[in-house]
């Protein structure tokens, strides 16, 4: 993924060398946005969530396509920097893990669909096994098989996934219905875990415990990204962070100790000079104030730029903040730049819609909704860059 977008003289390994002057990389030049991830951070985000583990190990969560970053890049990024264990939601994002990780123990979260338990052993897929239907699924299948692995997932307080309090406890007085099945880990899944003094926590911490003493010994798993700050009592053998691995703030109202993993650029197509009393974009709803300028970015909710981000989102051109003004159509957004030198704010010009000045977080925030939305709604359309190197332009 390297060559194409590289420019001709490696320009783009170095930008702190020279910010914002090296030359737009050829998607720009063909009126494209372009989102760079930065795979050094996120293996650096899993050693730094390792490296917080209380005796732990760091498993990553890789559904939907590795939180719309890129399985096939993201997935092989983690296995060099260490993981070993990978969490997907359904089998066929199992299978193609599997074809990208050789070694890799892989759970596939949504478990066993009736009749796929052959197709789960053949692609060494551990389903995580939610409820007692699951558990004799898999345990048909296993029998005579010598322990085929699996997990077990108890719910205690997201009423989402998982056997219930009764089934579990089920399964703990008739522990011959998991003969022939080798529990890999037992787990269960945190609601809260971003507000660190909700109550759930504590209750969910407790009946985890209470449901781990009836069932047979086997690792356990309960915290994701932000479970992993709650404490060391979360952590038991194994964690499941997603979000943070991709940069995304894991605890609501603190700072955000990860590096950020994404990039979202985008060059100016046209520029117009606008005055009371014009009105910008569908609906009309924004009214031109004074006399300025209105700069017109390729990239809009097909992109996965939400339409809730009218009148409402921010780019920065520099350390100018430009915001959105009209609605977001299609393709397109309107972005008010007459605080920008004409020089900066010109057609071809890079906009930073997601970057240093302006998070996934923030983004998220100003749309309305949360950042694991915003990473996994990420268009199809971007030219994306997969750098490998030192070059990470979402730090400085
Ligand atoms: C998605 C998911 C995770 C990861 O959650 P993050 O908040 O992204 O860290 C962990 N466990 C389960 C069961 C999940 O569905």
């Amino acid at each position: 993924m390297r060559s194409p977008d590289r420019g001709p003289r490696g320009a783009a390994r170095n930008p702190r060398s020279d910010p914002g002057g090296d030359p737009p990389p050829p998607a720009a030049a063909r009126g494209k946005a372009t989102l760079t991830i930065d795979l050094a951070a996120v293996a650096a985000n899993f050693r730094s969530l390792a490296s917080r583990l209380a005796g732990a190990r760091c498993g990553a969560v890789v559904k939907a396509d590795a939180y719309g970053l890129g399985l096939s890049e993201i997935a092989p990024a983690l296995a060099a920097a260490g993981c070993r264990d990978f969490f997907i939601a359904d089998l066929d994002e199992g299978i193609a893990l599997r074809r990208l990780l050789g070694e890799a123990a892989i759970y596939v979260l949504n478990g066993p669909a009736a009749g796929t338990a052959a197709e789960f052993e053949e692609h060494r897929l551990f389903p995580v096994l939610n409820d007692l239907t699951q558990v004799a699924e898999w345990a048909a299948h296993a029998r005579g098989r010598g322990g085929l692995s699996a997990a077990l997932h108890v719910d205690t307080g997201m009423s989402r996934l998982g056997l219930p309090a009764q089934e579990a406890a089920t399964l703990a007085r008739e522990p011959e219905r998991l003969a022939d099945v080798h529990l890999a880990c037992v787990m269960s899944h945190l609601a809260c875990a971003d507000e660190p003094d909700h109550p759930l926590n504590a209750r969910q911490l407790d009946a985890f415990r209470a449901a781990r003493a009836g069932l047979p010994t086997a690792p356990a798993s309960l915290a994701n990204s932000a479970g992993i700050f709650l404490g060391p009592e979360y952590h038991f053998d194994l964690a499941r962070p997603g979000a943070a691995l991709y940069g995304l703030r894991p605890v609501m109202e603190r700072p955000n100790p990860l590096a950020p993993a994404i990039r979202l650029e985008a060059p100016i197509l046209q520029v117009r000079d606008v005055d009371s009393p014009m009105t910008v974009g569908y609906g009309a709803t924004y009214q031109v104030p004074r006399r300025g300028r209105i700069a017109t970015v390729p990239v809009g909710y097909a992109d996965g730029y939400l339409r809730s981000l009218s009148n409402r989102g921010s780019a920065f051109i520099g350390d100018i903040r430009v915001p959105v003004v009209g609605r977001v159509s299609m393709d397109l957004i309107t972005l008010d730049v007459s605080d920008v030198p004409a020089a900066l704010a010109r057609p071809g010009a890079r906009v930073e819609l997601i970057g240093p000045h302006y998070t996934v977080d923030d983004l998220a925030a100003d749309a309305g909704t949360i950042g694991y939305e915003i990473l996994t709604s990420l268009g199809r359309r971007f030219s994306r860059r997969y750098p490998e190197g030192p070059e990470s332009p979402g730090t400085d």
